[in-house]
């Protein structure tokens, strides 16, 4: 028995499926999940000292990496002065000149505690903005767990294999329109019929809840065409791709201006953060300037403030940064490609900046919904079986996107392939 079998017992004795979160249970790829004790660098170590290299990162903050000094410093510079007072901080200004400068779409943008919070209240704000109910997602990108966007929704509810989740009104979920990831002509067509009463399209530019799909050329660029034929309020959710796949996120890599962009994670360096800005004139119809109400009494508190700006102040002091991650990134994908192909394991992957995915499947590229779910989930399973014994960790699902991190060498990405040579081996 393992600490993290102990601990993983005692853990479901109050708190439910031992985790605060779904995807931490393991439940797509079985097994007992890691309980892990501290992160370094490249590195995350689990309660029996061993290591493992980390392409999760929190789920997409550490950039930097695990304990980054910088950012631990910023931290601990506030920290003597109280956690949070619940009024105004000079941080908090910094935090959202910051934003506005590395990502020029965004006007105005407010704090929130979560990438849940940001999308949630982005789509309040459309809804009150124009007057409509309607707001169209796509199938398999996850937005959160908000009741209009749990609706054929990607991540955990995915994994688990409830894409609806009991608790959701069928009266509000009946305002969800699910389109088709990467398929214009679907949303061509169903704009066509009701296009005037859709508030918002919400789409991950890279979608990254189903493991991960990088957007067909002109997808996103007729995203925005559509919107601005109709009045509707394009919400790019960046929680995971701001900041990650490039400087500007995913606006700035594929050069589209959103109405509205949600951001989360990486703005807090791995404490709770989110944020939701985009066009003033819209922005202005949230509270206190305007009738659309949120609110948040730990909302842009000082710790995380700290965490976030140092954060994006590295990323953005370090031009080479993200040329790094694509680098280091392609390098980790391509080899696997190399070692599958080596063993006859059907495989593939993409990746967009630091953000990778890894498909089973003797497809060769992914780009759909429909083509991700087919992939072999019990091969991809035994392979994170196969890689986490050899000491990496990959996200235990086979419906989450990877993240490369600054800190992974390309040492790290070496030793990750002789392991991935020999788990491919095993897979036959
Ligand atoms: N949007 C996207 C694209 C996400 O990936 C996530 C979480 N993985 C969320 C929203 C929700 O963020 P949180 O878990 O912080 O509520």
């Amino acid at each position: 028995m393992s600490r993290s079998d102990d601990l993983f017992q005692a853990a479901q004795q109050h708190i439910p499926g031992g985790v605060n979160s779904p995807v931490r249970a393991f439940k797509g790829v079985g097994g007992t999940p890691v309980f892990f004790k501290k992160g370094e660098g490249a590195y995350l170590f689990d309660e029996d000292d061993q290591r493992y290299i980390d392409y999760v990162g929190s789920w997409g903050p550490m950039i930097l990496g695990h304990a980054n000094p910088v950012v631990l410093d910023a931290v601990r510079s506030v920290l003597d002065n109280g956690l949070g007072f619940g009024a105004p901080t000079a941080l908090e200004t910094e935090m959202a000149n910051k934003v506005c400068e590395l990502m020029p779409s965004i006007e105005l943008v407010r704090m929130v505690s979560s990438g849940t919070e940001a999308t949630m209240s982005a789509i309040r704000l459309a809804r009150g903005y124009t007057g409509r109910d309607k707001i169209v997602k796509f199938e398999g990108c996850y937005h959160g767990h908000s009741d209009s966007l749990l609706v054929k929704a990607g991540s955990g509810a995915l994994t688990l294999g409830e894409p609806n989740s009991p608790g959701v009104p069928a009266s509000l979920a009946e305002h969800t329109i699910t389109l088709q990831f990467n398929d214009l002509g679907n949303v061509r067509e169903a704009f066509a019929e009701i296009g005037d009463e859709v508030a918002c399209i919400i789409v991950e530019p890279v979608a990254g809840n189903m493991n991960c799909i990088p957007p067909q050329p002109g997808f996103l660029e007729g995203l925005r065409e559509v919107c601005d034929q109709y009045g509707t309020v394009l919400i790019f959710d960046e929680v995971m791709t701001g900041f990650r796949v490039a400087l500007g996120g995913a606006q700035d890599y594929f050069n589209i201006k959103p109405d509205l962009t949600t951001l989360g994670k990486v703005i807090g360096g791995g404490l709770p953060v989110g944020a939701f800005g985009g066009k003033r004139e819209i922005m202005e119809h949230i509270a206190p300037l305007g009738p659309v109400y949120q609110a948040g009494t730990l909302s842009g508190n000082p710790l995380s403030m700290s965490a976030g700006l140092a954060m994006l102040n590295a990323l953005s002091s370090d031009t080479t940064i993200h040329e790094q991650l694509d680098a280091k990134t392609e390098l980790l994908t391509q080899g696997l490609e190399a070692k599958a192909l080596k063993h006859g394991v059907p495989f593939t992957t993409s990746m967009v900046g630091g953000m990778f995915g890894l498909f089973f499947t003797d497809q060769e590229k992914v780009t759909s919904f429909a083509e991700s779910t087919a992939c072999d989930a019990a091969k991809f399973a035994a392979f994170f079986q196969g890689m986490l014994k050899e000491g990496v960790y990959l996200a235990p699902s086979a419906y989450e996107a990877g993240f490369m991190s600054a800190a992974i060498s390309e040492a790290d990405i070496d030793f990750t392939l002789e392991a991935a040579d020999k788990v491919f081996a095993t897979l036959v």
